[in-house]
């Protein structure tokens, strides 16, 4: 079964390729952001707690996210794996590596979308106009990508020396264009 992390800063365009793919492929798919998103709207005790961390900018601590992630990981164990905005620390990374050797899935592949700082600035300011999510304004994006700097950039290195890293330029071009190299590079997965 194939375990598939897009990957890539706050604006890349995850959650866009994301929605992309699975018209095409049979994916189960999970979204921790949008997990802690719903929880929110739910007013559910996660969802409270998770709330003024996402508002400030700031990481949910791994042990809920990779609680989360482990069971629908064991949910879905049948099934091809497609996972956006996880692993987002290096110690994610490894349990999940752990959860994926317990279930005796094969190792974890990494796509890239890379786009400038300054691209993505512009175009979460664009996406707040639309969707209105809270923490799309100007200091907490600066604050995301400082946590993105600090925490999960380090997550491509730790893919990379395992030959499991691929980066797609995710700048230019439409979403459909970037989608066709996107699809290129599962296919071959
Ligand atoms: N978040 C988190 N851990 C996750 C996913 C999301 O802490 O695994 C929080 C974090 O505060 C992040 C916010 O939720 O800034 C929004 O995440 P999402 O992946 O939806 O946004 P993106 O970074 O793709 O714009
Ligand atoms: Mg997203």
């Amino acid at each position: 079964m194939r375990n598939v992390i897009l990957f890539g800063a706050p604006g890349a365009g995850k959650g866009t390729q994301s929605a992309i793919i699975r018209e095409k492929f049979d994916f189960a798919y999970i979204s921790t952001g949008e997990i802690l998103r719903a929880e929110i709207k739910k007013g559910s005790e996660l969802g409270k707690q998770a709330e003024q961390i996402i508002n400030r900018g700031e990481l949910v601590s791994d042990e809920i996210i990779v609680g989360m992630i482990k069971s629908f990981i064991s949910e879905n164990n049948s099934k091809d794996l497609l996972l956006d905005g996880f692993p987002r620390t290096v110690k994610q990374a490894e349990a999940l590596d752990e959860i994926l050797k317990t279930l005796n899935r094969g190792e974890a592949k990494v796509v890239e979308l890379e786009v400038n700082k300054d691209v993505l600035m512009q175009r979460l300011l664009k996406r707040a106009e639309i969707e209105g999510r809270k923490d799309d304004n100007e200091t907490t994006i600066r604050e995301r990508f400082n946590q993105y700097d600090a925490k999960t950039a380090a997550v491509a290195d730790y893919y990379k020396k395992k030959n499991s890293y691929i980066s797609i330029d995710g700048e230019h071009g439409t979403p459909e264009e970037i989608s066709v190299k996107l699809i290129d590079i599962l296919k071959k997965l």
